[in-house]
C-alpha cells in the first residue's frame, strides 16, 4: 500500500480511487480522454482557462477541478498548463497493444521521437519501456514539453514519468 500525496508526494491507489480520478472503461474506449490527478485544495485554476472545449470547471477557486470527460477532445492543451504537473492524458485506442500516454516533461535535454525510456510510475518505479512518438514544446505556454509516450495497455494508467539514460 502506498502512503499518499500528503506524506510520499506521490498520490495513492487509494487516493485515486477516492477523488473517481479515472475514467470509465467506457470511457476510455471512446478516445483519448485528459487524466486530472489534482487532489490538493489550492487557489489554483491555469486548467480550466487551457482547455478550448471548457470540459474543466471549478466550483471555487481553491476546490478541486471537476472534468467534463464527454466534453473532453483529448488535445492535451491542458497538460503544460498545470504547474503542478498533474495532468495527463491516455489513449487506450492508439493501437492493438499499445496506448499512448502524454505527460509532462521538465527535464534537459529533451527525448527525441523514437527514443527508447523506462516508463515510470508515480514513485518512479520501473513499469515497461516506453517509446517517445511525440515531442511537444508550446512557446506561448510556460515551455513545459509534452510527451507522447507508446507503452503496453495494461500499464497505462500507471505509467506517469519516464526515466533514461544519459550518456
Ligand atoms: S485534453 Fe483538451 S479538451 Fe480535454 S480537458 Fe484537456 S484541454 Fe480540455
Ligand atoms: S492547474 Fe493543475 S494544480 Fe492547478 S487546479 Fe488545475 S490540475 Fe490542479
Amino acid at each position: 500500500m502506498t502512503k499518499g500525496l500528503a506524506k510520499s508526494g506521490a498520490i495513492s491507489k487509494e487516493e485515486l480511487e477516492r477523488y473517481r480520478v479515472y475514467p470509465s472503461e467506457e470511457r476510455l474506449r471512446k478516445g483519448p480522454v485528459a487524466i486530472i490527478e489534482c487532489i490538493q485544495e489550492i487557489p489554483c485554476d491555469p486548467c480550466v482557462h487551457s482547455c478550448p472545449q471548457k470540459a474543466i470547471s471549478l466550483k471555487t477557486l481553491s476546490a478541486l477541478p471537476e472534468l467534463d470527460r464527454e466534453k473532453c477532445i483529448g488535445c492535451g492543451l491542458c497538460i503544460p498548463s498545470c504547474p503542478g504537473l498533474a495532468v495527463f492524458l491516455v489513449d487506450m485506442t492508439y493501437s492493438k497493444d499499445e496506448a499512448l500516454v502524454q505527460l509532462p516533461y521538465e527535464f534537459l535535454p529533451v527525448p527525441k521521437v523514437g527514443e527508447h525510456v523506462d516508463a515510470v510510475d508515480r514513485e518512479g518505479n520501473p513499469k515497461a519501456e516506453g517509446r517517445v512518438v511525440r515531442v511537444r514544446i508550446d512557446p506561448k505556454t510556460n515551455r513545459t514539453a509534452v510527451l507522447a509516450v507508446a507503452v503496453a495497455k495494461d500499464v497505462a494508467l500507471d505509467v506517469r514519468g519516464i526515466r533514461r539514460e544519459i550518456g
